[in-house]
């Protein structure tokens, strides 16, 4: 039998996550992963043993993934307390005094960790026993994100190819695809899926956008008609620009609805960042959400917002907005940071930059906490230190600042009108500056290495 430290679940303690036990997540283009957290890592695609990622459209058994090497190494590497390749954005969570999705999942589904110890070998071999499925059922949104891709939101497709550098562009076939995804209207995966249906406790949705992609609704219709949906607990995340009629029909049928809506930034920053969101629509939902949550059978419901260049000076807004504003959904958003693109990546502005937003966020936390918030405050460091973790790197920046442009030309926005503190970033690069941070670089380098013989 396997055994657990007492203190596995605190941050940094181990790295074991019931997610690889007990949950299959099927990306955007039905490619099988660890969990959407790991979703932007290599590791995270699951393979089969001839290195090969495994599909939905495949035909493998939950019991076949589960059995891949793949798979087995996770679950022998978690047992063992050692991070696996994939979960390094846990891992830099937890690292960053973050809340990881690891230690939520572990608690959330608590009760499944004495079967999972029981029932796994020492190489990490384990029956099925998948009671949770996150499905991204196609890239069909209403919005175009500037930090989205069209791998989430085919309508960014144009954009994102004369915003991005020439090998990150999508072209030919790979456009085709992503232009008309269809996998996930194949009969015999909804087949699979009715029959898996007597085991689920959670089903988990997010695009695209949910709530308007027609077979998420095809996927409620069918828990409902199978007597099921009582005893399964719904999570969305959605964009909050729409809460469709059908739906809210549909879910008090079930154990109960999570939401996390997704917000980026308060006002038209937010309709910048999340082109062509109305805020004026996502606040009327929002209270919607918060005033009628008995009767729309929400169990819990949060703000997330992806931290990144164009909100870092702005979070504080957002934040004391939903700590204002609501009284059922939770204060305090998910603060999360975004890794790529690249070029949207706070850890990668100038230090005189991150010093402002620093001083910004620690001031929030500290008029946050003068009010009695205590709720959350941690993922302000997290996020401080996760900036911290990276250096100022100007050619990223300059793909910034040409995305931005893109952006901004096509969409007839001006970034430093709605972001007066970021609008020295939009000036055209000065040739010598990046030489001078070179020169920098490599004389402290060399102080350094003089330093190891003279001392
Ligand atoms: S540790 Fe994190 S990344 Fe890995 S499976 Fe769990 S939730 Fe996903």
């Amino acid at each position: 039998m396997n055994r657990l430290p007492d203190n596995f679940n605190e941050p940094n303690a181990h790295a074991f996550c019931v997610l690889p036990w007990v949950h299959r997540f099927v990306n955007l283009c039905g490619e099988v992963q660890v969990c959407c957290t790991a979703e932007e890592h290599p590791h995270s695609h699951i393979t089969h043993d001839s290195g090969e990622p495994v599909n939905a459209a495949d035909g493998l058994s939950d019991e076949q993934i589960g059995d891949t090497r793949h798979m087995r190494g996770i679950r022998k590497s978690m047992l063992q307390g050692q991070w696996p390749a994939a979960c390094e954005r846990c891992m830099v969570t937890e690292e960053a005094g973050g809340n990881s999705r690891r230690c939520a999942e572990n608690e959330h589904f608590a009760q499944h960790i004495p079967w999972i110890l029981e029932h796994t070998d020492k190489e990490g071999r384990a029956p099925a026993h998948i009671r949770s499925r996150d499905f991204r059922l196609g890239n069909l949104c209403n919005l175009r994100c500037r930090m989205c891709h069209p791998r989430a939101s085919k309508l960014l497709l144009e954009e994102w190819n004369r915003a991005s550098r020439k090998s990150l562009r999508v072209t030919g076939e790979k456009a085709a695809k992503l232009a008309d995804m269809d996998w996930f209207r194949d009969a015999a995966l909804w087949d699979a899926f009715t029959a898996s249906l007597p085991d689920l406790e959670h089903l988990h949705f997010a695009g695209g956008e949910p709530l308007v992609i027609p077979e998420v609704l095809q996927a409620l219709e069918l828990c409902v008609e199978h007597g099921v949906a009582g005893r399964i607990e719904l999570t969305f995340n959605t964009n909050v620009t729409k809460l469709p009629r059908r739906h809210r029909e549909l879910w008090p049928r079930f154990r109960k609805v999570n939401l996390v809506c997704s917000v980026d930034a308060f006002e038209p920053l937010n309709d910048y960042i999340r082109f062509p969101a109305k805020w004026k629509t996502i606040a009327r939902n929002l209270d919607r959400i918060d005033r009628e949550h008995e009767a729309l059978n929400i169990g819990w419901a949060t703000v997330s917002a992806t931290v990144q260049v164009y909100n870092i000076f702005h979070l504080a807004e957002l934040v004391e907005y939903t700590h204002r504003r609501f009284s059922f959904i939770q204060s305090m958003p998910n603060l999360i940071h975004l890794s790529f693109p690249q070029w949207f990546n706070v850890q990668y502005l100038p230090e005189a930059m991150k010093d402002a937003t620093e001083a910004r966020l620690l001031d929030l936390k500290a008029r946050l906490a003068a009010q009695g918030a205590e709720h959350g405050l941690n993922q302000i460091d997290g996020i401080v230190r996760y900036m911290r973790m990276g250096d100022y790197a100007p050619h990223i920046m300059e793909e910034f600042r040409r995305a931005t442009a893109v952006y901004d030309l096509m969409r007839g926005e001006v970034l430093s009108e709605i972001v007066p503190e970021l609008a020295p970033l939009m000036q055209a690069p000065d040739p010598g500056a990046r030489m001078r941070l070179l020169v920098g670089k490599v004389q402290r380098k060399a102080r350094r290495f003089q330093g190891r013989f003279t001392s």
